[in-house]
């Protein structure tokens, strides 16, 4: 059977773009009416603050670079937290996410790049999601399937999304006093904010930047692109060593994931972590 992550039809999938406009008119209208009205209380920040940067890091660092490229080892607690916060994120499955995601590097800019730019940046932005149909053959992912507790989360995804999307902020925020504030920004305005940096990476880095390590595909090297996607901007490195655990690979460029990564090795949580040789960068 021949690899093809596109069924290819166009199809309003109307849950999620009620879903998702719902979110989206949340925050940018309810929040900083709210905001307006009443502030913002110093546990409802932090809420909000902590699950972004947890959900953040478990989809830049965990499911991209740790799931899909294996670019470093960890302990079972991490292999849970990011398993946990990346379905907070309700981007699917990281075994999904993987799959799609690795025929988006084999197969990029083509009819088989589940986000190809070459079909717009809106299409490779949000509109793959909302407007057409795929199947995700999981012939790709094979061996993430020997990850028991991955496919415990691809299993029961639902019950991992609510647990640590959705009732873990709501618990905090009732201990703290602040249920509605937890509600609003720590699940509203927070998936908002993940959602668009995560569509970021497959539109804006595919669309301005330079391209220093590869002409022939659009994959682009971007200060601002780093900024906008929690530090996976430097898209062109990405694309041609996807292997690395960094994205920025200087120490002035903002990739808060090469961090993280990087922190816990120190502690000896994640370890073997896969850096370009010298002698390739070198080439470039
Ligand atoms: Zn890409
Ligand atoms: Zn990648």
């Amino acid at each position: 059977m021949s690899y093809h992550p596109i069924v290819g039809k166009r199809f309003n999938r109307w849950p999620s773009i009620y879903f998702l406009g719902g979110i989206t008119i949340t925050t940018l209208i309810g929040c900083p009416l709210y905001l307006y009205f009443y502030g913002i209380s110093w546990s409802g920040f932090l809420i909000f603050v902590g699950m972004s940067v947890l959900t953040l890091l478990s989809i830049t660092a965990g499911y991209h670079r740790f799931y899909s490229h294996k670019s470093y080892q960890a302990v079972w607690l991490y292999h849970f937290l990011t398993l946990g916060f990346g379905a907070a994120a309700l981007q699917q499955s990281a075994l999904k996410w993987a799959s799609l995601h690795r025929s988006h590097h084999q197969y990029v800019d083509t009819e088989k790049d589940p986000y190809n730019i070459k079909k717009g940046f809106f299409y490779a932005h949000v509109g793959w999601i909302l407007f057409w149909i795929r199947s995700v053959d999981l012939t790709n992912v094979k061996d993430l399937q020997q990850n028991r507790l991955l496919m415990h989360q691809h299993r029961h995804f639902q019950i991992w999304a609510a647990g640590f999307g959705v009732v873990l902020p709501l618990i905090i925020g009732f201990a703290c006093g602040e249920l509605f504030e937890a509600a609003l920004f720590g699940i509203g305005a927070r998936l908002f904010i993940v959602f668009q940096v995560t569509f970021f990476i497959n539109s804006f880095v595919h669309t301005f930047g330079s391209q220093k390590y590869g002409k022939t595909i659009s994959a682009r090297d971007n200060w601002l692109g780093s900024l906008l996607t929690f530090g996976e901007g430097n898209h062109s490195f990405h694309h041609r060593f996807p292997n690395d655990y960094r994205n920025g690979i200087r120490w002035y460029h903002w990739d808060p994931g090469k961090w993280a990564i990087y922190l816990l090795s120190r502690l000896g949580l994640v370890w073997d972590l896969k850096r370009t040789s010298k002698q390739a960068l070198a080439l470039f």
